[in-house]
């Protein structure tokens, strides 16, 4: 039933609509000829996923994108499992090891018609160790009279076998639908899909001119923005519209207050601090460009990047900034802050209201990177060539091959390589600079793991 598979697609959901759903792995394995590309093609529609076949990362892997039921998942081919020096059924163990490590599922593809031989029973002996999820297609079954054949799987031990076809779409929906069921939990959602006003922290140490910067974005006498439809403000937070848009600021109310609480020892604020950024998803961090940058500056940066939080970094006060100092200022930028290199920085001052109002097309930018998902296909292609040409370091005699990546998650964008081995901060790092190249991030941390298999 070709209708079935409509809805599946290769992920093109538009920026703005980009979940923060972590994306797990399936991985489909099966024999030569069982039916796994017509099956995997079948999960993605009709659009073909662009996986270059460069030597090096996904000669005999290839990993895409697929969505069912609004839920996005990669489906990654371990391909045909061709004998090697050891023959067939240790290939195929093989890979089934390698499924087992690297995916949240998988998925073994029989040919029904054909029915379970020595190779699937030794597949089978290996899958049924696994802690992951593992289902059972037997595929082929074209009609009716199929139904037959599909019964005899059973001796496998892997639970009921799903008889499809994925030449004609048959049985196709329950068998996603079984997929997704054997997938882990989704993760709460942290931030609404509602698509409330974006939520920013204003932070920095005491001094730095925050409630200044506040009153002066709020426009002292209307203050602020008190009522969007549909929202309901908490009154720790202040609605504030900048360049035509309404944006949340969060957990503002000790700014708001003219006098200044005694209480506010260093762990107080310190504590406070990490409230606000944690329940933002942008944070400017603004520091007194007529000072020298302190540790103090630094711990608030840090903390915004520990949390995973998009990155505004405003210097204020800069009318009191002279050419002497914004060269002792370039100086501390070079040396302090490049770990942060990728965020954007802007020159304010909230007395003046000098730049002020390049605060929104920054916080813009630095909150659609943070939502940026580069599909999958896109990713391995990329990867292969850059591996291809940058090979891993090579480590106690062995070098670490990457398999695979996939984007995991948004929100930061936090990239998982699955390989063969250790990679080292160093490669780690060259890789996150040449993603930063390619694909952009300008203001959002952007984390690589590594799942390595055993
Ligand atoms: P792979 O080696 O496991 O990737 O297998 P392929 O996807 O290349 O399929 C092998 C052969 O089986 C091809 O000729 C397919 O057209 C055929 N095939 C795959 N799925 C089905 C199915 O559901 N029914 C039938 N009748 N043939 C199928
Ligand atoms: P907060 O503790 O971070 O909220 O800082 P405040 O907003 O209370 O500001 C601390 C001091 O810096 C106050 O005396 C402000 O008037 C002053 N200040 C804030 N922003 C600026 C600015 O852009 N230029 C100058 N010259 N002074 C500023």
């Amino acid at each position: 039933d070709e209708a079935e598979w409509a809805e599946f697609d290769e992920v093109s959901a538009p920026e703005d609509a980009a979940p923060p759903v972590p994306q797990p792995v399936l991985a489909v394995v099966g024999r030569p000829n069982v039916g796994k590309s017509t099956l995997v093609n079948r999960l993605l529609g009709r659009r073909e996923a662009v996986v270059q076949d460069t030597p090096g990362v996904t000669r005999d892997r290839v990993a895409y994108d697929a969505l069912w039921n609004g839920r996005r998942f990669t489906v990654v081919d371990t391909g045909g499992w061709e004998p090697d020096a050891k023959g067939l059924m240790a290939s195929v163990a093989a890979q089934a090891e390698l499924a087992m490590h690297t995916a949240d599922a998988v998925l073994l593809v029989v040919d029904a018609r054909v029915g379970a031989t020595e190779t699937e029973e030794a597949v089978a002996r290996v899958l049924r160790r696994s802690k992951r999820p593992v289902l059972l297609a037997a595929n082929k079954v074209d009609d009716q009279r199929g139904d037959a054949d599909v019964h005899s799987l059973w001796s496998l031990g892997l639970g009921e076998p799903m008889p499809i076809s994925a030449l004609h779409g048959r049985g196709s929906g329950d068998l996603l639908d079984a997929v997704l069921a054997a997938f882990p939990e989704t993760p709460r959602e942290v931030f609404g899909a509602s698509g409330g006003p974006r939520r920013v922290a204003l932070v920095g140490k005491p001094n730095v001119g925050k409630s200044s910067l506040l009153n002066k974005l709020t426009g002292e006498e209307r203050s602020v923005v008190h009522d969007v439809a549909g929202t309901t403000v908490d009154p720790v937070d202040s609605l504030v519209e900048l360049d035509g848009e309404v944006w949340r600021f969060v957990d503002t109310a000790g700014l708001r207050k003219r006098v200044k609480t005694a209480s506010g020892t260093e762990y107080y604020a310190s504590l406070r601090t990490k409230a606000a950024i944690e329940a933002a998803e942008v944070a400017i961090v603004l520091i007194d460009g007529s000072e020298p940058l302190s540790e103090q500056d630094l711990r608030v940066i840090t903390m915004v990047v520990e949390a995973g939080r998009a990155l505004v970094i405003a210097y204020n006060k800069w009318d009191l900034v002279d050419d002497d100092r914004r060269r002792q200022l370039e100086k501390e930028i070079d040396r302090e802050l490049v770990r942060v290199r990728w965020a954007e920085r802007v020159n304010v001052s909230a007395k003046t209201g000098r730049a002020v109002a390049k605060l929104a097309p920054t916080l813009r930018t630095a909150l659609d990177s943070w939502d940026t998902r580069v599909p999958t296909g896109r990713l391995n292609g990329w990867l292969s060539e850059l591996v291809a040409a940058n090979p891993p370091p090579v480590r106690g005699g062995r070098q670490p091959k990457i398999l695979f990546a996939t984007q995991a998650q948004t929100r930061p964008p936090t990239f998982v390589l699955f390989t063969t081995g250790f990679l080292e901060a160093g490669y780690r790092r060259f890789l996150e600079r040449k993603l930063r190249e390619t694909f952009g991030f300008v203001g959002s941390p952007v984390r690589i793991s590594v799942r390595v298999r055993e």
